[in-house]
C-alpha cells in the first residue's frame, strides 16, 4: 500500500519535456529536462537539471560528449541524474508555494 507522500507524487503531472523527476529530502522536486544550450538552437543540446527548491541548475552539453554513439545524449541524461541524486539527497530547500 503506497504512503499518501507516494501517492501525490505521482499523481501529480510531470511538465513537459521532463525525463526523470528525484523527490529532495526536503520534498521539493529536482526535474531533467532535455532543452537548447544556446539561444541560437533550434532542437535541443542539453540535459538541464533544475531544482525546486533553490536555484540550483546543473546542465550537460551534448556536446562534451560527442563521442558517444548517440551525439552524447545518453552520456549527458546519466551525468544529470548522477547530479541530481546527490542534490536530492542533501538539498533541504522547500518549494515555493503555488498559489
Ligand atoms: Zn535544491
Amino acid at each position: 500500500m503506497p504512503s499518501t507522500a507516494q501517492t501525490a507524487q505521482q499523481q501529480t503531472a510531470w511538465p513537459e519535456g521532463v525525463i526523470a523527476r528525484y523527490l529532495t529530502v526536503g520534498g521539493a522536486t529536482v526535474d531533467i529536462q532535455h532543452d537548447a544550450f544556446y539561444v541560437y538552437d533550434t532542437e535541443p543540446t542539453s540535459t538541464v537539471v533544475k531544482c525546486g527548491g533553490c536555484p540550483d541548475i546543473h546542465t550537460e552539453q551534448w556536446a562534451e560528449y560527442a563521442d558517444s554513439f548517440d551525439g552524447g545524449v545518453s552520456w549527458a541524461d546519466k551525468e544529470a541524474r548522477k547530479w541530481a541524486q546527490a542534490h536530492a539527497e542533501k538539498c533541504r530547500a522547500l518549494p515555493r508555494p503555488t498559489a
